[in-house]
């Protein structure tokens, strides 16, 4: 769990109450045996200022080559792509996206609404979006898994990365983070 800054305690208690084993992420070292990798909600901005200070950046590019899954929310999916609209932060370059910080516009920065994320069927998901990142670029290999009703993607997947817009941290239903378990756990296909 990447834990610089933003919402990974949140993400920590829904891998918990999954059973899950977590690790928080500040510095390099912590990274040696972990088995796939979160990064949170929070500040693009503030996670490409610390990456760059405590030297994370190369071994999560790193982990990520090798194959370690990695799964960005919001501000985590900011750090996933490969570009950004805007010159700053510097993203990690990780997933074949591009992405446009702060998409949604001021009125509604914040929302809330029913999607569905294929993977889990027809059964619809109430995904929370608090000024989120849109997928302006979508490469050859990457998958939409949940779009807005208007079309637009909001959950991709590449291989054993994958990024969502919203938050499925906040909030109290476990499937997502229960989806990226269970593909961590396949390991890359
Ligand atoms: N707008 C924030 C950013 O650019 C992301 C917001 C979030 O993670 N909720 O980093």
């Amino acid at each position: 769990m990447l834990a610089v800054q933003g919402d990974f305690a949140e993400h920590i208690a829904i891998l918990k109450q999954l059973g899950v084993d977590t690790v928080e992420v500040r510095l390099p070292g912590d990274l040696d045996g972990v088995d796939a990798l979160v990064m949170p909600g929070g500040e693009s901005t503030t996670f490409s200022y610390l990456m760059d200070l405590y030297n994370l950046r190369e071994p999560i590019v790193e982990a990520a080559s090798g194959g370690t899954p990695i799964w960005g929310t919001c501000a985590g999916m900011i750090m996933m792509a490969r570009e950004l609209t805007e010159k700053f932060p510097e993203p990690l370059g990780l997933m074949d996206i591009g992405v446009a910080r702060n998409a949604f516009g001021r009125q509604v920065d914040s929302f809330e609404t029913d999607l569905r994320f294929s993977p889990l069927g027809d059964d619809s998901y109430r995904a929370i979006f608090i000024r989120a990142p849109g997928i302006v670029r979508l490469g050859d290999d990457v998958q939409v898994l949940a779009q807005l009703s208007d079309g637009r993607p909001v959950a991709v997947r590449q291989g054993s990365l994958f990024a969502t817009s919203f938050h499925p941290e906040l909030g109290d239903d476990p499937r997502i983070h229960q989806y990226f378990l269970t593909f961590a756990a396949q390991g890359t296909n």
